[in-house]
């Protein structure tokens, strides 16, 4: 079997057909694995991810790749997290001892930069979400924004809950993306089981999770290569007859399973193969949506924290690199909850120059408003925010900045979206997709990744008369969520 393409659809899709007894040979253009999430070496020297990657509890699929690939330990998953707003207000969102799908909502009803209107008319919401079982009975194929509104929403509810949570999860602004998924992100992850929600990051780079693949394939007599750029799959009457490699070499197998980037697929197949095929066709009405990583080292540790989630600003999330890559740090789940002082914003942390300094990291999704601007705008944009929500940055020194705009981070999750998707099994003979763009159900995320590697690598086992199951469930839902959920 061949695959193309090192990220977690091609890495998670040929560790499946290896841990099935397949030989697999894994082709990859980059001289890294991991796709776009993955990290590298900057021209100092300093390894960084490209962007912050997290994962929650509700991404059965992920979870069970890294531990098919040794890296489960390498994730920490926290329990608590902290909002903080421009105003100094800090909410810390944490479990009660409540069943589903009440176990968050003591600490929702605390939320300090919402009002009593604002939280009754999301509670009203959130019980729509769990009485359809995640799909509530109309609407859900409109955009966000409009579903929102139609329930009442408040335009604080919106901007200050809603948007904060689901720009970041669906790479995509409220009124572009399907109600459906952003259904989803609540019901799944918040709602029907108490663990869903609980943010699991990287304790290493991104580049070191994926260190147990090139041994598990080796195990089965296969191999990955990088710098191996395919050209184009050649095709003969309806079946693939080879692929081509930049230097003119061909490879052949009986299965090959293409998990590139959507835009980069169309340019492997010939033009006319395009036209002609309305799966492939359709592929052309994907959009992609921008994510911005803004790296920054300050002269002195200016948060404590390992991450927060910032209310009504436009940088959305703030992650302690320093911290989460250190080994000193411990998941919240591990050692408690921390504590930083309500309405200081962060400010009980020490302003004392470190030895090190600090790294932190800002993620801003659906960035379109930064693709223009400079870099230099950008950093003293967040540069700005960050000294709102996190005092001890403003007398802090910025040693050094880095901002990685990644234009065409994601496809977008429009309304509609699903139908230019498509499932594993392509119309062609032998050919298999798999990237986070196909028929998954979720948004692109590394969770959607490997649930495309899962389902192709079931595909082409189906096409040698094998069958085995690698698709993971999502987690039951527990508690009172049952009673509630209309048949
Ligand atoms: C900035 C950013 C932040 C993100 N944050 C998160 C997050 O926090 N949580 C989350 O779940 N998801 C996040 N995502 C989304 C997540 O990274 C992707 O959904 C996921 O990694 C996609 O995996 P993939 O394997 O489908 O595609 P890719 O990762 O794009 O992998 C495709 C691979 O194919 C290779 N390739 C392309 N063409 C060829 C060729 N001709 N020959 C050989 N190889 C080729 C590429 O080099 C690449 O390695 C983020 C994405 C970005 C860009």
């Amino acid at each position: 079997m061949i695959v193309v393409g090192g990220g977690l659809a091609g890495l998670s899709c040929a560790i499946a057909l290896a841990d099935a007894g397949c030989r697999v040979r894994l082709f990859e253009k980059r001289p890294h694995l991991g796709g776009r999430a993955a990290s590298y070496t900057l021209p100092d020297g300093a390894e960084i991810d490209n962007c912050q990657h997290v994962t929650m509890g509700c991404c059965t699929n992920l979870a069970d790749f890294y531990a098919r690939v040794g890296a489960s330990g390498k994730i920490r998953f926290f329990d608590h997290m902290l909002f903080a707003d421009r105003e100094g207000r800090v909410s810390r969102i944490g479990p009660s001892r409540l069943p589903p799908p009440f176990h968050l909502a003591p600490a929702f009803a605390r939320f300090r930069s919402l009002g009593v209107g604002d939280k009754l008319g999301i509670a009203r919401a959130l019980a729509e979400i769990i009485r359809g079982g995640g799909k509530p009975r109309e609407g859900a194929e409109r955009n966000m924004l409009e579903w929102l509104r139609s329930r009442g929403q408040t335009p604080a509810a919106i901007e200050r809950f809603w948007r904060v949570v689901l720009v970041s999860a669906l790479d995509e602004e409220l009124d572009r993306a399907q109600a459906q998924y952003g259904i989803d992100v609540f019901y799944k992850a918040f709602l029907a089981t108490r663990g869903g929600y609980r943010l699991g990051v990287p304790a290493v780079p991104l580049g070191e999770l994926y260190a147990g693949c090139q041994a598990a394939l080796a195990a089965r007599g296969g191999e990955i290569r990088t710098r191996a750029r395919v050209a184009r799959v050649r095709i003969e009457a309806g079946s693939v007859a080879g692929l081509v490699f930049d230097d003119g070499s061909e490879a052949v197998a009986d299965a090959y399973v293409v998990a590139v980037p959507h835009d980069a697929f169309l340019e492997l197949l010939p033009a006319d193969l395009v036209e002609r095929e309305p799966v492939f066709a359709a592929l052309r009405q994907l959009r992609t949506s921008p994510i911005t990583g803004i790296h920054l080292w300050f002269d002195r540790e200016v948060t404590s924290e390992p991450f927060w989630a910032l209310v009504g600003l436009e940088s959305q999330w703030v992650f302690n690199k320093s911290l989460l890559l250190h080994p000193r740090v411990e998941a919240e789940s591990e050692r408690g909850p921390s504590r930083a002082a309500p309405g200081t914003g962060g400010a009980a942390a020490p302003s004392k120059p470190a030895r090190d300094g600090q790294y932190l990291q800002v993620v801003i999704s659906a960035s379109y408003d930064l693709v223009p601007r400079s870099r230099q705008e950008i950093v003293e944009r967040v540069r700005r925010e960050l000294e709102l929500v996190l005092p001890a940055a403003r007398s802090a020194e910025l040693l050094k900045a880095t901002v990685v705009k990644e234009t065409s981070a994601t496809f977008s999750p429009a309304p509609g979206v699903d139908r230019w998707r498509p499932p594993a099994q392509s119309p062609i003979r032998q050919l298999f997709l798999a990237g986070d763009w196909t028929r998954t159900g979720w948004p692109a995320t590394m969770e959607g990744a490997v649930r495309s590697g899962y389902s192709a690598a079931e595909a082409v086992l189906s096409f040698t008369w094998q069958r085995r199951e690698f698709l993971q469930p999502d987690l039951p839902p527990e508690g009172l969520v049952h009673l509630w959920v209309r048949s």
